[in-house]
């Protein structure tokens, strides 16, 4: 089928067409108005055509195209009828403000090139088409006395016969060569356009594609690395309960770092393959009750662990009240650990607090650190991915810059809110608040998140 029937049969865009709707109710009732004000001041003869016959006929079909767009059926066949309405009655305004001579004639054009934005080549090309007849159709009524005309100048013309055929022939062919050059030069820039768009279109699915690889190679590369990560701390431990034999004191320092750069590997990994898991949109989440004093007193050792030797005060302190919240435990620590972890990471000396309260929409987790300070510029963008104040190749600190990122995604996973407060060369204090319930739970307990 050749490319103009191809898109003159095409569904045409809900969303583009929809808005002619109200605009063609809002026109066709400024005409009935100024027709019934032209009409009671006698300044212009058979206004009745446009009240009782074209208008009464634009609203209908009018209303046909808002039915077809609700019920989206004849959506094509409608909007084809709607257009053809719309033609006839500028027409007939055309004819009431002077024919050949109307100044609205150029709403034509207007016309034409609200089609071509909205449409497509072919439904554009067939609106000019239909235009130009009706503008013919016009000029031969008025040509043969059926229709009057209202221009002054045009009417004496027309009296004393000047005006045969030929000039109808020449005015029809003016307006055609016109909307030839517009559709043409319209139609050129629209195809430029469409194949641009195919071939953003394309490049775009070709990146989603790319994309999603990407997650899904780090996902399973990750997902590997786990096991010989594991291997190493099980073995780590095994040689520091003295398994294998009673170890030097130089031996067990050399064993709590290996655990130590084991822990943070995995810590790396685990953020690694929770990223990739939220990007393909396959976090699965499973509430069970959690008790917070017990998040509470695991993070403190996980603080401590990590500080090591670093003269660091690790400062708990709980709500109490034995409150307890459902959500996905495993996330959850996996959120406060990264908090934790950088608390640590960016203090020389001090304290980090971690404490929590209840509040009604949640429990309130906090962990506070007098470290290095996150400058105010940089509070919104260090929860992207790979994003540090410092990344430099020469930086002090480690890190991939995922772990902020990490805690980003889970927190959405998991309906909670987080907030930082932050002064450069004093600390920073990061804030989540887990809802008690989490958001939605299906019947299986689990909760799929985006
Ligand atoms: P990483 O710690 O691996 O660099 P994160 O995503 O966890 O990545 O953190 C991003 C950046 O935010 C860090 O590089 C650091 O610049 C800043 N940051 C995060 N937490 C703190 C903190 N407690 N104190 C100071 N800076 C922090």
């Amino acid at each position: 089928m050749p490319e103009f029937l191809r898109e003159l049969l095409e569904e045409p865009g809900l969303r583009k067409i929809a808005w002619g709707v109200p605009t063609g109710y809002v026109v066709t009732g400024l005409l009935v108005v100024f027709a019934l004000f032209f009409d009671h001041f006698d300044l212009l003869p058979n206004t009745d055509i446009l009240i009782f016959y074209l208008a009464p006929l634009k609203f209908a079909t009018n209303t046909l195209m808002w039915w077809a767009i609700r019920k989206r059926i004849l959506v094509l066949e409608l909007s084809g009828l709607n257009q053809f309405a719309d033609i006839v009655l500028l027409t007939a305004v055309i004819h009431f403000t002077g024919g050949p001579a109307s100044p609205l004639t150029s709403l034509y054009f207007v016309v034409v090139a609200i089609i071509a934005m909205l449409t497509n080549v072919g439904v554009t090309v067939t609106a000019a088409t239909i235009m130009v007849l009706s503008y013919a159709v016009m000029l031969t009524l008025i040509s043969t006395g059926v229709l009057e005309i209202h221009d002054p100048f045009l009417k004496t013309m027309y009296q004393q016969n000047e005006v045969g055929w030929e000039i109808v022939v020449l005015d029809v062919f003016k307006l055609l060569t016109l909307m030839a050059i517009m559709v043409g030069s319209i139609s050129a820039v629209l195809r430029m356009l469409r194949a641009r768009e195919n071939e953003l279109k394309l490049k775009n699915e070709e990146l989603l594609e790319a994309s999603r690889l990407k997650s899904q190679f780090i996902a399973n590369v990750t997902h590997e690395l786990r096991t010989p990560i594991h291997g190493v701390l099980g073995l780590s431990e095994m040689l520091d309960e003295g398994i294998y034999g009673e170890l030097k004191a130089s031996q067990r320092t050399a064993i709590s770092n290996i655990e130590r750069s084991a822990q943070t590997l995995l810590g790396m990994v685990d953020d690694l393959l929770s990223l990739a898991r939220a990007e393909r949109g396959r976090i699965v989440l499973r509430p069970v009750l959690v008790e917070v004093d017990e998040v509470l007193d695991e993070l403190a050792d996980v603080a401590r662990w990590i500080a090591g030797p670093k003269p660091l005060e690790i400062i708990v302190s709980s709500p109490g009240g034995d409150r307890q919240l459902t959500c996905d435990r495993a996330a959850l620590m996996h959120i406060l650990t990264n908090l934790v972890s950088n608390a640590v990471k960016f203090t020389e000396q001090g304290a980090v607090s971690i404490r929590a309260h209840h509040e009604p929409s949640g429990v309130v987790f906090e962990v506070e650190d007098t470290g290095i300070g996150i400058p105010a510029e940089e509070l919104d963008s260090i929860f992207e991915a790979f994003e540090q104040v410092d990344g430099s190749e020469s930086r002090q600190y480690g890190g991939a810059g995922l772990g902020l990122s990490v805690v980003a995604n889970l927190c959405n996973a998991l309906g909670a809110t987080f907030r930082v407060d932050s002064t450069p060369g004093k600390g920073s204090c990061f804030a989540v608040t887990v809802p008690w319930q989490p958001p939605e739970v299906d019947s299986s307990g689990e909760v799929e998140s985006v």
